[in-house]
């Protein structure tokens, strides 16, 4: 079991200046899955069904051990974070953040130590919200100077870096990365920066004792750099309608039906075979490819054939040879 604590609502509020750059935060749920994972969902207004904005009373519980909080890194308006997190898991993970630890010394920026499950994260702050971009254009370059492995780019083992993208929309929320000193739902332990006494009033004492990372010494780190050719994001294939066909218009999803939401990949629209079928309650079961429309699909299950089919535009047949 883990440590219970009753912090005040000034710890709370330290650690929301430390580590929240974005109210909308999510929940681990209490008790992992029958496969062992432990998921996390966005909070939620149960009425409004708007994001629940994270507040000192629920950053209290996460402290005192009562409810895990994950946080996210970006806040879209500014498309700024005020911490990099660096999560490694792998065989030789914690060495390798040691590395990384004491290579931006060198630079004369102080990262801090988590331990995690299997390895551990490593954590820098900023004097002010800086650009997601430039702060992942730095940390990828500094860890591949190392020789430290970042997952992406062909690999599947190495470090993950929060920000996880170099930036988002509005209505998107990016990845969420475990809140720190509160309880991991897997294993109902706590897990504590190295380098001080393990209760939250130390811990955020000595985060606070950093020196955090400024605007003008990140631009001077990054300067002439981008982000690793490899692990850029795909630069989207344009949309080309194909020419009609027998003085047919090529087919198109999205003059059929109303996306009802978007994120970075796809739109969301109810799907029609569903619906003829009375199912897709909440309208979003059919997913179309932004970047290529032609691309779509039913989460529910349904074939190209059975959407066609319920649009009164069958799939024409190839023809016999
Ligand atoms: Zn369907």
């Amino acid at each position: 079991m883990y440590a219970k604590f009753s912090v005040s609502r000034d710890t709370a509020n330290d650690f929301i200046r430390l580590f929240v750059n974005r109210r909308a935060y999510s929940m681990q749920a209490h008790k992992p899955l029958p496969n062992g994972k432990v998921p996390y969902f966005l909070a939620r207004d149960w009425t409004t069904k708007q994001p629940k904005p994270l507040d000192a009373d629920v950053v209290r519980v996460h402290l005192n051990g009562d409810v895990t909080i994950n946080l996210y890194a970006i806040n879209p308006e500014t498309q700024r974070c005020k911490w990099v997190a660096i999560d490694g898991d792998f065989d030789g993970a914690v060495e390798a953040l040691f590395k990384l630890q004491w290579e931006l010394k060198q630079d004369g920026v102080e990262a801090a130590i988590e331990s995690s499950r299997r390895g551990g994260h490593l954590w820098i702050f900023t004097e002010t919200p800086l650009l997601a971009s430039e702060c992942r254009i730095y940390i990828y370059n500094v860890a591949l100077r190392l020789g430290v492995p970042i997952v992406g780019g062909g690999l599947k083992q190495g470090i993950e870096v929060f920000p996880k993208q170099d930036q988002i929309e509005e209505g998107e929320f990016g990845n969420a990365i475990r809140a720190p000193l509160g309880v991991h739902r897997k294993t109902n332990r706590r897990y504590w920066f190295y380098d001080a006494p393990t209760d939250p009033i130390a811990q955020l004492g000595y985060l606070n004792g950093l020196k955090k990372l400024t605007e003008a010494e990140l631009h001077t780190f990054i300067q002439g750099m981008s982000l690793p050719e490899s692990y850029k994001p795909p630069v989207p294939e344009p949309y080309v309608p194909r020419p009609s066909h027998e003085g047919q218009q090529e087919f198109r999803i999205l003059d059929h039906v109303r996306p009802k939401t978007k994120d970075r990949r796809n739109w969301w629209a109810p799907c029609p075979s569903c619906r003829q079928s009375g199912k897709d309650k909440s309208g979003d079961n059919l997913s179309i490819q932004i970047a290529n429309p032609r691309y779509y699909k039913c989460w529910a299950g349904c074939t190209a054939d059975d959407i066609r089919a319920a649009l009164g535009q069958p799939l024409r047949k190839k023809q016999l040879a």
